[in-house]
């Protein structure tokens, strides 16, 4: 038996979660400051050691060419596949990535997997850690237009990490379970995922516990991401035009305005106005009221964008919105409100909300973890095949094996003869996709079965294929005369063989002790940067001189405290010190507070500047 944890390996953020055995209800698992999130960030330190999440996010300025994100996009990807990425994220490829993708992060080198692996053997620990025990085996998702190489390397970077991947599940499916649609007879379902980076669009319909993939479209250059570069340039522009001032010529200003339009935005899914507010430089903040009205008059192009592709999935799946009887919002972008009103005019329906969109996909994987675990017996889940797979065929025509769309695990088999005179040997190339010919689909592998020459037409080779329950394919060839078979486990071009993954294995032990107080030191280090700033722009208020002496001298003494434990490189005192110094300023930061507030109720003009 043992236990099954369900991951979201995002491309923005990842999570892990599990399913209750006495509620039968699937639970998130937070880090130790109470966040489910996990940003796919990974990060490698100077000193060898490797930062995921967090403490890596925020190097994605500083240490740039040692942090890498997005990874997602280059997983289980050649060379070609991947001139766009290359052109719109700052991946730096090491050489020699023709056949495998590497990453060079400082001085060392490693593959799309090896990446995801420190992410989800961060969410191994912190799954560990929250049940005392060993966690080895979990479901992990994957976008429901994955192929064969994409869901490989996916499976690879499980078992890097030392997780045994019982599932990969499609995320809208998840998505459904999530919200328990399974428990429809049939039903036609929307899944909208909004996330950070890409937007995906995936119309399901469940029959008899059977979810089959109607269509998906979207945009894999879509998301959040765009919403805050609209609004970091906006507010560089206002502040170009007021001050004179290029905040952009600075990275880590132009930075701190970016978290602080991500603050803003995020703000106003919940309220209609909030205050934009950014550290500008020593003389002040850079302070601007935004509403929802403006917000949205910005954003409306952007979401926009995603209708498109939503009428086109519709389309090809040969389906009108209204006839959609469940539409399910995924990704931390549909909490806006507009994203949320612009569904549901277009599916003319009140699509469902009621979960935290981010963490929807990663809850469905725990239940489907949790039926796979045996926690659940009379539930049958099954997945289908996303594309048809075929074998290439005279004139470079397909021959599809196995049609899109087939429940797996799944097998076929077909019998295929030669077409020359005295050929020694047949040549099997393995294709995915849906166009009839072999140039349009994707190559997965090509392998030879030896045959004894005899006259074309003769000889008799059944070619079988066998997909397992995540998708995976193996393809056999057997001369029926001779017995000779041939036989590949898909590992396409570009993905990784088995003695790749198992030396990735042993590496990747030497990163899984050490990295955690590593990670630990340096997220404390970074929040105590940013308390203590925070604490000398507080001092240099005018409010400020109202403090009591007592007050000040306290504060700076508990200033100096935590400059003298950053010196050294105990996180846990650190953290205290970090504490005590928050004690200290509690009453200034009121102070500030009440001050603020009256500057607001005294209706300064929206838009001013205070410096
Ligand atoms: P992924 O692309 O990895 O699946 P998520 O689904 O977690 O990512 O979505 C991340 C995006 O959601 C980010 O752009 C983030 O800013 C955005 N987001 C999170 N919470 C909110 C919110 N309250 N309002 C608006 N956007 C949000
Ligand atoms: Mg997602």
């Amino acid at each position: 038996m043992g236990r099954i944890v369900g991951i979201d390996l995002g491309t923005t953020y990842s999570l892990v979660a599990y399913t209750d055995a006495a509620t039968r209800k699937p639970v998130c698992l937070a880090d130790e400051q109470g966040r489910t999130l996990l940003p796919s960030v990974v990060s490698l330190d100077p000193a060898g050691s490797v930062v995921v999440g967090w403490p890596a996010r925020e190097r994605l300025l500083r240490q740039a060419e040692r942090t890498v994100y997005s990874v997602k996009r280059l997983m289980g990807k050649g060379l070609e596949d991947v001139r766009e990425e290359l052109q719109l994220f700052p991946f730096r490829l090491a050489p020699g990535s023709e056949s495998v993708i590497r990453i060079q992060l400082g001085e060392k080198i490693f593959t799309p997997p090896e990446i995801s692996a420190f992410i989800l053997r961060e969410l191994k620990r912190r799954a560990e850690a929250f049940f005392s025990e060993e966690v080895s085996r979990a479901v992990i998702t994957v976008p429901a237009y994955f192929n064969d190489a994409q869901r490989q390397a996916t499976k690879d970077a499980g078992r890097i990490a030392g997780l045994e991947v019982e599932r990969l599940v499609n995320e809208p499916t998840a998505a459904s379970l999530a919200y328990g649609l399974d428990k429809h007879q049939r039903a036609l379902i929307g899944v909208y995922d909004f996330g950070g980076g890409t937007f995906d669009i995936s119309l399901l319909r469940l029959q008899e516990g059977l979810f089959e993939v109607l269509a998906t479209n979207g945009d894999t250059h879509l998301g959040g991401d765009d919403i805050d570069n609209l609004l970091a340039e906006k507010a560089r522009a206002e502040i170009h035009q007021q001050l004179k001032l290029d905040v952009a010529e600075n990275p880590e200003l132009y930075q701190s305005l970016r978290n602080a339009v991500i603050a803003a935005k995020h703000a106003l899914s919940a309220e209609e106005r909030t205050t934009l507010r950014f550290p500008l430089d020593a003389r002040g903040d850079y302070v601007r009221e935004l509403t929802r009205a403006e917000f949205e008059s910005w954003i409306e192009p952007i979401i926009e964008r995603t209708l498109g592709p939503a009428k086109r999935a519709l389309k090809d799946a040969g389906l009108k919105p209204e006839q959609m009887d469940e539409v399910v919002l995924v990704g931390g972008s549909t909490r806006i409100p507009l994203v949320r009103r612009r569904v549901e005019q277009l599916f003319r329906r009140r699509p469902h909300c009621e979960l935290n969109p981010d963490e929807v996909v990663a809850l469905g994987a725990a239940l489907q973890a949790n039926i796979l675990a045996g926690g659940v017996e009379d539930m049958l889940l099954l997945d289908v095949t996303p594309l048809s797979l075929g074998i290439e065929t005279l004139g470079g025509a397909v021959a599809k094996i196995i049609p899109r769309n087939s429940t797996i695990p799944a097998s076929a088999t077909e019998m295929f003869t030669t077409y020359a005179d005295n050929q020694t040997g047949v040549d099997i190339h393995v294709v995915q996709g849906e166009r009839e010919l072999v140039k349009d689909c994707r190559s997965l592998a090509r392998f030879t079965l030896k045959i004894p020459p005899q006259p074309a037409g003769l000889p008799r080779v059944e070619v079988k294929f066998l997909i397992d329950a995540d998708g995976l394919l193996q393809v056999t060839a057997r001369d029926i005369r001779t017995g000779q078979q041939a036989s590949v486990e898909v590992k396409p071009s570009y993905g990784l063989s088995d003695d790749e993954v198992e030396r990735m294995i042993l590496e990747s032990i030497e990163y899984a002790e050490a990295d955690f107080a590593a990670t630990q030191l340096i997220g404390a280090r970074n929040e105590a940067d940013a308390v203590l700033r925070a604490t000398a722009r507080a001092l240099a208020e005018p409010q400020a001189q109202e403090l009591a002496p007592e007050e000040r001298r306290e504060i700076e003494q508990a200033e100096a405290a935590l400059r003298q434990a950053l010196a050294g490189d105990d996180y846990r005192l650190i953290r205290e010190r970090i504490e005590a110094l928050n004690q200290a300023t509690h009453h200034l930061a009121e102070m500030l507070m009440n001050a603020a507030m009256q500057t607001a109720l005294k209706g300064k003009r929206a838009d001013e500047v205070n410096l």
